[in-house]
């Protein structure tokens, strides 16, 4: 069954007696070029368990169970669960879960299913929650080896960008601790039903073993670039001042500067390694504060 064929979807959708529903921000495929792409690029070798995010009808899921050992696919919409019994019904290596992702414990559910297997994330990501669903993946303590996900065109450029670049953004900065992004391919908002207002593209980032940076203080280095995104337009010396708080403004200059950056930076010129190290500074100043 041709599950991006607009007849069919429309078909299995009315026989379950359901519609679209924006809340769930389901905008399906309807080119299956697209899934056979984004199932081909997402990992390296098929001995392994995908975790695909929100199903839909199914269209991406099975491609990822004809090259994959095996895939487990969380749905928020109890409507499209018998759907995908159905449309799924000739694999034995997929299992569905009717659950909200961001309240699923990763790490049990990997240790559920993966039988030891390396996993990866594959996903046509809801667009209202994607950062919060990327966050909640990567802070979950699974060793995933690739995420792909398809997100909104600006959101790619935003999560693969450069230090300096007006799309460089918080989320860059933190990704760029995980792992190396790139943007596979983009898709035009015609390849769906319903067709959103934007474009998409397709993400993929190759998760490191061991994060390269040393970060003294996870905690610190996430709110030094959080407070220097929060204000981009002040210095990043103003803008740590205001959002960690617990530095003095000579405090926060001296690791500027022990940084070697120029007094008067701001925080978007700063990539994720000046962030570990200017933490680290900040870390060792706050250690020796204390002594
Ligand atoms: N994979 C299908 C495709 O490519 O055609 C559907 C993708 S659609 C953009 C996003 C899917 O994520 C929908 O099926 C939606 O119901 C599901 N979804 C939305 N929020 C979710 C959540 N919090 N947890 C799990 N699934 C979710």
């Amino acid at each position: 069954m041709d599950l991006c064929n607009l007849s069919v979807i429309k078909s299995v959708m009315a026989d379950a007696g359901i519609t679209f529903r924006k809340d769930f921000g389901q905008n399906f495929l309807t080119n299956r070029i697209i899934p056979e792409d984004i199932a081909d690029n997402c990992a390296d070798s098929s001995e392994r368990m995908i975790l695909e995010i929100g199903p839909g009808i199914g269209c991406l899921t099975q491609e990822l169970a004809m090259r994959y050992k095996k895939v487990v696919a969380v749905e928020i919409d109890k409507g499209l669960i018998p759907v995908l019994s159905k449309t799924l019904a000739d694999f034995d290596n997929i299992t569905v879960i009717n659950e909200d992702i961001m309240k699923v414990d990763i790490a049990a559910l990997i240790a559920e299913h993966s039988e030891g297997m390396p996993v990866s994330v594959c996903a046509n990501l809801p667009y209202y929650i994607t950062t919060p669903i990327l966050m909640h993946l990567l802070e979950s303590g699974v060793k995933f080896s690739t995420i792909t996900v398809m997100v909104q065109n600006e959101v790619a450029a935003r999560l693969a960008a450069k230090p300096g670049s007006s799309d460089y953004g918080a989320i860059t900065a933190v990704l760029a601790y995980y792992g190396s992004v790139r943007k596979l391919f983009k898709v035009s908002a015609g390849c769906f039903i319903p067709a959103p207002k934007v474009d998409s593209a397709v993400v993929r980032i190759d998760l490191y073993d061991k994060c390269p940076y040393d970060i003294k203080d996870e905690t610190l280095f996430r709110g030094c670039i959080r407070a220097a995104f929060e204000m981009r337009r002040k210095t990043l010396e103003n803008a740590l001042c205001a959002g960690l708080g617990k530095f003095t403004k000579e405090q926060i200059a001296a690791a500027i500067s022990r940084c070697g950056f120029d007094s008067k930076i701001r925080g978007e010129r700063l990539s994720c390694e000046d962030f570990a190290n200017l933490s680290n500074a900040l870390f060792e100043m706050n250690k020796t504060a204390k002594i």
